[in-house]
């Protein structure tokens, strides 16, 4: 495994039934302007693929994959539109990081 597969399947756990930790504050702006400066750096900075770019018929538009996360908040530190709303998640979900 490199680095990235071994973060993306540290075993996360999530309820995903609790309120979503990441939110965008304006969801119009990852896909302005053909989603530019925002997205790409967002996709680029999180070690889990919680950020993707999906293209359906000819549109793109912008998913959060929010069950992925591994809480390391880079994403909420490097965002160049300081636009991703991130909550600290309910205590006992997360990463279970493991040794492989
Ligand atoms: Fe990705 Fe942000 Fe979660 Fe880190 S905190 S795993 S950068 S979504």
């Amino acid at each position: 495994f490199d680095i990235l597969s071994s973060v993306f399947l540290s075993g996360t756990n999530h309820a995903e039934d609790q309120p979503v930790h990441l939110k965008l504050g304006d969801p119009a702006i990852p896909i302005q302007d053909n989603l530019p400066e925002y997205a790409e750096p967002a996709q680029r900075y999180c070690p889990a693929q919680v950020y993707e770019v999906i293209e359906e018929g000819g549109e793109k538009r912008f998913q959060i994959n929010a069950q992925n996360c591994v809480h390391c908040k880079t994403c909420d530190i490097k965002d160049p539109a300081q636009n991703i709303n991130w909550v600290p998640p309910e205590g006992g979900d997360g990463p279970t990081y493991a040794n492989m």
